[in-house]
C-alpha cells in the first residue's frame, strides 16, 4: 500500500500532482532543483486548496490536512529516501529523466515504484537506466491535474503486473480513471492531441482563420471543450515544442513542429505561464 509519494519537478504538472495526492491522503514530498519553483508550487497549492474549500469543492478541514501532508525540498535524495512511489514531472528531456531515475534508483527503498509523467517518451528507455525496470512505469496525468479525470498508464517492456496494479490503486485513491496503454511514442492522448494542435498552428500560420475562430470552430463544431490553441497555451508552448520534437524524431514528417510554435518559444511566448502565447493573458 503506497503511503508516501515523491513528486519530482514543481512546475505546471508537479504542483498539480502534489495537490491531488495530498488531498487524497498521501504524504507528499515535492522536490524541484529550483528553490523558487518549490516556493511558487507551495503558493499555488495552498491558494488552490483555500479557494476550493471556500467554494465548497472540498470538505471543510481538508485544506489543513492536505497542507500537513505536504513537504517541499530541493534535494532529490531527501524526497525519495522513504518513498513508496516517485512520480517524476521534470522537463520533457530524456537525458534529464534518465539521470533522475538513476539517482532515485540508488536512493529510494527497494520496494518503491519509479513512475514518469512523460507525455511522449519511452518508459522502457528510462527504466533501463535503473536496476528495477519491473518497478518502472509511465503515469501520465493531464492538465489541470485536479480537474482532469484520466491517468494513462503506460507499460514499459519489463513493467510488472504488480506495478500496474499499484498505479491503478493509487490513481483510484486520487479519484481518477485509468487506461492501460502499450508503449508507443506519444501513447494515445499525446499522439492525437499534438497532431490536432500542430494542424491548428499550421492553419494559423497559413492565414486560414484567426486563433479565436480556429478555437471556436473546434469547440462549437467538433464539440471539444477547449480549442487546440487555448489548450497549447495551457500546456506551455515550450513543453509542447519538446513533445513535438520527440514525436517528430520517432514518428516522422507528420509530427514536424509548426514553425510558428518554435518562433513563439524563441520569443519567450510560452502560453499562460509567461502571460502570452497564442493569446495575451495580460489584457
Ligand atoms: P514545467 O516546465 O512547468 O516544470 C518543470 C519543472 O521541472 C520546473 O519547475 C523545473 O525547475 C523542474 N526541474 C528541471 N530539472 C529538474 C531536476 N533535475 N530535478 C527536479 N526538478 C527539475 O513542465 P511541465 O509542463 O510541468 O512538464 C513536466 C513533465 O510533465 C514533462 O515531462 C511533460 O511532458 C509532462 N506533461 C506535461 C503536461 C502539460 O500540460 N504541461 C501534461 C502532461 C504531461
Amino acid at each position: 500500500m503506497s503511503k508516501h509519494i515523491a513528486v519530482i519537478g514543481g512546475g505546471t504538472m508537479g504542483r498539480g500532482i502534489a495537490y491531488t495526492a495530498a488531498l487524497a491522503g498521501f504524504k507528499v514530498t515535492l522536490q524541484d532543483i529550483s528553490e523558487q519553483a518549490t516556493q511558487n508550487a507551495r503558493e499555488y497549492i495552498e491558494g488552490l486548496l483555500n479557494k476550493s474549500e471556500e467554494k465548497g469543492f472540498i470538505e471543510v478541514g481538508k485544506t489543513s490536512e492536505a497542507i500537513e501532508n505536504l513537504h517541499y525540498t530541493t534535494e532529490l535524495k531527501e524526497a525519495v529516501s522513504n518513498t513508496d512511489l516517485m512520480i517524476e514531472a521534470a522537463l520533457e528531456k530524456m537525458d534529464l529523466k534518465i539521470k533522475i531515475f538513476q539517482q532515485a534508483d540508488e536512493w529510494a527503498p527497494a520496494h518503491a515504484i519509479l513512475a514518469t509523467n512523460t507525455s511522449t517518451m519511452s518508459p522502457t528507455e528510462i527504466a533501463a537506466a535503473t536496476k528495477r525496470p519491473e518497478q518502472c512505469v509511465a503515469m501520465h496525468f493531464f492538465n489541470p491535474v485536479h480537474r482532469m479525470k484520466l491517468i494513462e498508464i503506460i507499460r514499459g517492456l519489463d513493467t510488472s503486473d504488480e506495478t500496474v496494479e499499484t498505479i491503478k490503486q493509487v490513481s483510484e485513491q486520487m479519484g481518477k480513471e485509468t487506461v492501460e496503454v502499450n508503449e508507443f511514442p506519444g501513447f494515445v492522448t499525446s499522439r492525437m492531441n499534438c497532431l490536432i494542435g500542430n494542424e491548428a498552428m499550421n492553419m494559423l500560420m497559413e492565414g486560414v482563420a484567426s486563433a479565436e475562430d480556429i478555437d471556436k470552430a473546434i469547440k462549437l463544431g467538433l464539440n471539444h471543450p477547449m480549442g487546440p490553441l487555448e489548450l497549447a497555451d495551457l500546456v506551455g508552448l515550450d513543453s509542447r515544442l519538446r513533445n513535438m520534437e520527440y514525436l517528430y524524431s520517432q514518428l516522422g514528417e507528420k509530427y514536424r513542429p509548426a514553425p510558428i510554435l518554435a518562433k513563439y518559444v524563441k520569443a519567450g511566448r510560452l502560453g499562460r505561464k509567461s502571460g502570452r502565447g497564442f493569446y495575451d493573458y495580460n489584457k
